[in-house]
């Protein structure tokens, strides 16, 4: 515990921030999390899961932004994010939040940033997965997914298990032909919107992920919880839906293990891929998840 705290501390750190995200050798080090700096290092590391059949989400790592400007920017990097994906023909979609397109400005600055997007993936055979931040975006978010799905298709949202409205959440999106990424949920909410215990989010965790399967629009299951993860498994053999119509999501480099289990297996994988410069605070949080990362860090830095 106190060691996740001091991660999470050093994790808000701009001094070690700003060495880190310009060192070479913490380049090294964060090469297992994140595919680096640049699009073409994401395109990369997209391409070589392309080859093991695994399919990706690129996520251009940044902050919340306090511009139009910053939102265009972001807007920008994803566009071409876009069309080199289906120029090069990958596997891959792009995960963005709405708070980095401008939705702290107002809504009408953050449709606006999203909508080229959206209609550039549908063009192009791709999708915007559009995560989930804290739960007073949820309205707005799901507000701007169903706008999208509605004028071009191409979307996914997002649902957190731990929240106690995401029951309701679920049910209208299936009914809704809207396809969810299904994810335990990574904010501090309180007691009385959110479950505090993880047994019970692990439980409406597979509640939900069993509505997913037999109503979803092509939904994902996104953990790194092998009982999740077989949970999904068990609930699709038992009610013969066939791996081709769902997905599991998992972040680059993390359990690396299950998901070789489950590429093997036949199912569908997509991993997480972040990128761009202002990588620190992801890494930080990977690590503040679960601090026996930090030997594989420590490993890696005697190995170099
Ligand atoms: C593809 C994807 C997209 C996501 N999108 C969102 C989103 O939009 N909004 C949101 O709120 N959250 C999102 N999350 C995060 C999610 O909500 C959880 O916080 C996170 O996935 C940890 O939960 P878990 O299901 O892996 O289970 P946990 O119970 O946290 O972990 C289960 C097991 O996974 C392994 N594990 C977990 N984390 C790590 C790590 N850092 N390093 C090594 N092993 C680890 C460990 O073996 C652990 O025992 C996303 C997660 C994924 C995989």
């Amino acid at each position: 515990m106190i060691l996740r705290s001091t991660l999470l501390y050093l994790s808000r750190q701009r001094q070690l921030r700003r060495w880190m995200e310009t060192s070479p050798v913490a380049a090294r080090l964060t090469r297992r999390f994140v595919a680096g700096q640049t699009l073409e290092q994401a395109l990369s590391v997209s391409r070589r899961l392309g080859a093991e059949r695994i399919l990706t989400t690129l996520d251009h790592l940044g902050e919340n932004v306090t511009s139009a400007a910053e939102a265009q920017a972001s807007r920008e990097a994803y566009l071409e994010a876009l069309s080199r994906i289906s120029a090069d023909g990958l596997p891959a979609t792009v995960s963005i939040k709405l708070s980095q397109f401008g939705l702290d400005l107002s809504p009408a600055i953050c449709e606006a940033n999203v909508e080229p997007l959206v209609a550039a993936a549908a063009r192009a055979g791709s999708g915007v997965e559009i995560d989930m931040e804290a739960s007073d975006y949820v309205d707005r978010t799901l507000r701007l997914v169903r706008a999208m799905h509605s004028r071009h298709g191409s979307v996914r949202a997002v649902i957190q298990a731990y929240l106690r409205r995401s029951l309701a959440d679920v049910e209208a999106l299936c009914g809704e032909r809207i396809p969810v990424r299904l994810c335990k949920g990574a904010y501090r909410e309180p007691a009385a919107i959110a479950f505090p215990s993880k047994r019970d989010v692990d439980e409406n965790y597979l509640r939900l992920a069993r509505i997913l399967i037999r109503a979803g629009a092509y939904p994902a299951i996104a953990t790194h919880d092998p009982r999740m993860v077989h949970g999904a498994l068990d609930a699709a053999l038992e009610l013969g839906v066939h791996a081709e119509n769902f997905e599991f999501q998992m972040l680059y480099g993390i359990r690396r293990d299950l998901q070789r289990m489950l590429t093997s297996g036949g199912y569908r994988l997509r991993l997480y891929v972040p990128y761009g410069v202002a990588w620190y605070p992801y890494f930080m949080r990977r690590l503040a998840e679960r601090p026996a990362n930090l030997l594989f860090l420590a490993r890696n830095l005697f190995r170099n």
